[in-house]
């Protein structure tokens, strides 16, 4: 079913594979290798809230004892950290912002566009698709900046009608260039009488849920080599949206994070079974738009601006000691900044780290399973797609939340109170030794030798 594409498969998302010719006007480059709906073992209803909240970490709070040793400076040391952008899809790299991307640290506005077709009378109202995605997309961005960052929609009140029928246009996932550029060139042309793209930083093609051969399946960010011109303004990547109504839950922050430049997490079986998320488990909503912990990771909000460098705890090797982390989740109190510490990270090669932050029940994550302090590794040379978030199991023998987890054995990753964890092949020791009054978590982190 998938995986037919040679240009989309995981590890085969290149430059050359991907630039298709069509009829000389554009090319698409870098579809986004994207299925919103992953199989669902036993299908189970992923959106059912975790009502196991976990209360293990507070009875732990009597047992633990706090350690001794030197704080780790935080100010002003993410430097070293700092791994470098490279030239891989949505590349994980920090020291630069690729500047063909809106950075969404301020407020930013998208326009909604609902397409009709002759061949099928919508059973919905582009109100009640607008209500699908909004406000909830806006808040859960909200919540993961700390506030930083606004995604001010503006639904068109109508639907725009295409030119041609739903059929014509085979709407597919691993879609036929030449068909979804037709697509995408009549949407932008039947919008523009009623659309000045050149008000907008994200453009959202929302097709009828009812037209024939819509599939959530199609439902991606394509990116443009040569941006479409409309009003003026440079047409860069568009999100089209072929959800059912109603649609999965968090599918559009999903998308809406490749036009802020952030990779797929999970893993495209190259047979098109298998397991999609052993990369990262629930772990962030680029992994999958049913995680129950679907809050960004603490290195994304890193690369978007949500947090300062100074909240992000380089730890060198022969240093190391005792931190406080505060849970990725908590909004600061009163309003103030984005908080303390949330993130640490050890360098681990040229484009390589290991990062740790800590995950509570609160916020976009208060469905999770296990609270805990979360290791994962980054690669900044890595491909979207292909692996460049790696979650480190601290408990690799058990899983948790089978009813509800994308991938059970990531489910119980984080590490507890009390328990001590060193990173294979690399050595770097990790101990959370305490939780605070207020929820933070300290934790000693103590390098592998290189
Ligand atoms: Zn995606």
């Amino acid at each position: 079913m998938f995986g037919q594409s040679p240009d989309w498969g995981i590890g085969t998302v290149r430059n050359a594979a991907n630039h298709h010719s069509v009829g000389g006007v554009f090319r698409i480059r870098y579809p986004e290798v994207d299925v919103e709906r992953h199989p669902t073992p036993g299908g189970v209803d992923r959106r059912l809230r975790s009502t196991a909240a976990v209360l293990t970490s507070l009875l732990a709070l009597a047992a633990t004892t706090l350690a001794a040793g030197p704080a780790v400076a935080s100010s002003a040391a993410a430097g070293p950290c700092a791994l470098p952008r490279t030239g891989a899809h949505h590349s994980l790299g920090v020291d630069s912002w690729n500047p063909s991307y809106a950075r969404p640290d301020k407020t930013l506005d998208a326009v909604m566009i609902f397409l009709s077709f002759p061949d099928s009378e919508p059973l919905s109202t582009p109100a009640e698709l607008a209500a699908d995605y909004f406000p909830a997309t806006s808040r859960f961005f909200e919540r993961a900046s700390y506030g930083k960052f606004t995604l001010r929609p503006h639904p068109l009140k109508k639907w725009i009608r295409m030119p041609k029928s739903a059929e014509s246009y085979d709407i597919q996932r691993d879609w036929d260039a030449a068909r979804r550029t037709a697509y995408l060139r009549d949407a932008v042309a039947a919008a523009d009488p009623s659309v000045d793209f050149g008000q907008y930083d994200v453009v959202y093609l929302v097709a009828d849920p009812d037209a024939p051969g819509v599939d959530s399946d199609a439902t991606k960010v394509v990116n443009f080599d040569s941006p479409m011109r409309a009003d003026g303004h440079d047409l860069k990547r568009l999100v089209t949206v072929f959800e059912q109504h109603p649609p999965d839950r968090n599918v559009l922050a999903h998308e809406t994070g490749h036009v802020f430049d952030l990779p797929d997490l999970y893993h495209r079986p190259t047979d098109g079974k298998g397991d999609w998320d052993t990369y990262v488990g629930d772990w962030d909503v680029m992994g999958s738009q049913f995680g129950l912990a679907p809050d960004f990771f603490g290195w994304h909000k890193w690369k978007l601006g949500w947090l300062d460098p100074r909240q992000v705890a380089c730890v060198q090797r022969g240093g190391g000691g005792r931190l406080t982390l505060e849970s990725l989740e908590e909004l600061p109190a009163h309003g103030g900044g984005a908080g303390g510490t949330r993130l640490a990270v050890v360098r681990t090669g040229d484009d390589s780290a290991i990062a740790i932050e800590a995950r509570s029940s609160t916020g976009n994550d208060r469905s999770t399973c296990t609270e805990g302090v979360l290791l994962y590794r980054v690669r900044a040379g890595t491909e979207s797609g292909g692996g460049p978030v790696e979650v480190i199991d601290t408990h690799p023998r058990t899983a948790a939340c089978w009813d509800q987890s994308v991938y059970p054995p990531l489910a119980d990753a984080p590490l507890q109170v009390g328990e001590t964890f060193t990173v294979p092949d690399d050595g770097t020791k990790v101990q959370v030794t305490d939780r605070t009054l207020s929820g933070a978590w300290t934790v000693r982190i103590t390098p592998g030798a290189l």
